[in-house]
């Protein structure tokens, strides 16, 4: 598999090109960012984490039944993945009251969310990611009524998935967002499922897990990251780090 050229750079991850037209190479970068990129900075180590998540997790759910686009890894940052066309919504899943929710309705921080939350936001940080409803994704064409359905169909799936094993961790799902994009004629799990996109509470302690220690300077974003990632991917981070080329992910 060669590395093409340069498809798209996003705030935190690098799409390139393969040579198979069907798939696409994705590196996690170092770099983070908060507030719609006007908070940033590169963490050595972040983007291996984020990658180490983000795969062990998309391969949890395909075993599970549910369909990403992660194929496997490249090296130690790096996913090779089926090419989507992406669909510019963020779906969030929210289980627990907790960031913008609590600003922008009665919640408190840490109330049960009954029944569980989906709130999708058109992807634009230039319009910082507007929250839309169905009629407004209709009428800008985004997806067909049965897509929605299955999108937000998927998204459960996926909260019960994550939320459970997490739990076996004692670790608390308090919200994540997904990304899906189109393949073929189905539509799959795309982007990442990491830190940067989960926001996780330690079961015991309540403790930032993700990316808000990084927003709010909770403490040391690294080692949070390092000790997550060894909670969620058991041993995985060992043959990371051992294989810092090439990730012997072939199958
Ligand atoms: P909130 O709306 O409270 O800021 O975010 C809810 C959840 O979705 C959090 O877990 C957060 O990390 C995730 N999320 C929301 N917007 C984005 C985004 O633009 N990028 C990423 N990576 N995650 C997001």
């Amino acid at each position: 598999m060669k590395k093409g050229p340069l498809l798209y750079r996003g705030k935190a991850k690098s799409v390139y090109l393969t040579d198979n037209p069907d798939e696409v190479s994705v590196e996690f970068r170092d770099d983070i960012t908060a507030f719609d990129g006007e908070k940033k900075a590169v963490l050595e180590g972040k983007g291996m984490y984020n990658a180490a998540v983000s795969a062990f997790l998309f391969e949890y759910l395909e075993i599970h039944g549910v369909k990403t686009q992660f194929i496997h890894m490249l090296d130690h940052r790096t996913m090779l993945v089926r090419r989507l066309s992406m669909i510019p919504l963020e779906v969030i899943v929210r289980n627990i009251a907790a960031g913008s929710i609590v600003k922008k309705y009665p919640f408190r921080e840490g109330d049960v969310l009954n029944p569980t939350v989906i709130i999708l936001d058109y992807k634009d940080d230039t319009r910082h990611d507007p929250m839309v409803n169905d009629d407004i994704i209709f009428a800008l064409g985004l997806v067909t009524r049965e897509e929605l359905l299955t999108i937000r169909k998927t998204a459960l799936k996926v909260n019960d998935l994550l939320r459970t094993y997490l739990a076996g961790l004692s670790i608390t799902l308090v919200d994540f967002k997904l990304e899906f994009g189109r393949w073929k004629d189905k539509i799959l799990v795309g982007d990442e499922i990491s830190m940067d996109s989960m926001r996780l509470w330690d079961g015991k302690t309540k403790e930032s897990l993700d990316k808000d220690v990084y927003r709010f300077e909770k403490g040391d974003v690294m080692s949070t990251y390092a000790a997550v990632a060894e909670r969620i991917t058991p041993g995985a981070l060992h043959r990371f780090e051992a294989e810092k080329t090439v990730f012997s992910g072939e199958r």
